[in-house]
């Protein structure tokens, strides 16, 4: 029987792969990490390994599976199945599509991380049930994805949902998109601001002047060892500095979230990824209260902020589910 399919969420350091069976329910769970230095060929050798080793977990064989879908992070051309930019990867115009498909001879779809996480908690998670939903996903950056009139919402070339590249202060912070205006200086985007990365980059400078004890003793100074488990621990501490830091990169979280209301009209924004899941329900309010007073209020009063039900397993499952779905 061919019920299977798996499902990537490929970071640019690590990747995480789901088997799942045709009912969606999940059967093995696979880490390891992205390795590519830059070929191509290299990537796709550890994607099939992993799928390999999936299914020998499950006492099954190639022969078994359906189709795969991976989940993959910023702009993709989802038409062709191609990922634009891999940065720490030094790839571009990966045609991932195509060559997983040479390799493994199934069929094989390509999709932005977030959308695939989205689509999840749509089709049996958070959103189950509603028609008109926005995900956002803070993590290294801040990835958006839409469910408009019950579809997945893809835009012109694939790359709709871009929220994190949203511009929320003019002359703002410089964020890893580079986008740059010769005179008001950075564009402000709303992941310079509101990212995991952005909450890191504040607090090793609290850490450096002594302010944050716990963060120094976790991560040093250097912000990209500020991991979500590292923040977590540093608000529990009760650090006021701290406290008020993150609230504020939640407050810019619920200024991006207002202007998807005041855009999308949603019933539901599903707030996703690694930092909510480490902050939880207070970080997640103060968003939503800063949402509720910078939306209008005709359109805020009936929207619901909701938590991801499916964590960790979000963006691959969705890719997973949306390659099962294209399949069929
Ligand atoms: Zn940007």
């Amino acid at each position: 029987m061919k019920g299977f399919f798996t499902g990537f969420d490929l970071g640019g350091t690590k990747m995480y792969c789901l088997l799942v069976r045709e009912d969606g329910r999940i059967v093995e769970r696979l880490r390891a990490k992205t390795q590519a230095g830059g070929s191509a060929t290299r990537l796709v050798d550890g994607m099939v390994a992993s799928i390999d080793e999936l299914l020998a977990r499950a006492s099954l064989d190639r022969s078994q599976l359906s189709a795969v879908g991976i989940g993959a992070p910023g702009a993709v051309d989802f038409e062709n199945g191609i990922v634009l930019n891999m940065p720490n990867l030094g790839l571009t115009d990966l045609p991932l599509k195509k060559l997983l498909q040479q390799r493994l001879k199934l069929p094989v779809l390509v999709e932005n991380d977030v959308n695939a996480g989205t689509w999840a908690e749509f089709a049996g998670g958070a959103a189950k049930g509603c028609r008109h939903v926005v995900g956002i996903f803070p993590g290294t950056g801040i990835g958006g994805g839409l469910i408009l009139d019950g579809r997945l919402y893809r835009g012109a070339g694939g790359g709709a949902g871009e929220i994190g590249h949203t511009i929320v202060q003019l002359d703002g912070r410089e964020c890893a998109c580079g986008q740059h205006d010769q005179v008001l200086g950075e564009y402000g985007c709303l992941e310079a601001l509101a990212s995991r990365t952005a909450i890191a980059k504040d607090l090793v400078v609290l850490a450096a002047t002594g302010r944050a004890p716990s963060v120094l003793e976790d991560a040093g100074t250097d912000y990209t060892k500020v991991k979500s488990g590292v923040i977590a621990r540093a608000v529990k501490s009760g650090n006021a500095d701290v406290i008020r830091l993150v609230a504020r990169a939640a407050r810019f979280l619920g200024v991006g979230m207002a202007n998807c209301v005041n855009i999308f009209n949603p019933e539901l924004i599903v707030i996703g990824g690694g930092l909510v899941e480490k902050l939880g329900e207070t970080y997640l309010r103060e968003a939503e209260k800063s949402m509720r007073a910078h939306a209008l209020s005709g359109l805020v009063r009936k929207v619901k902020v909701v938590q991801s039900v499916f964590g960790d397993d979000a963006v691959a499952l969705g890719a997973s589910l949306l390659a099962a779905e294209s399949k069929a």
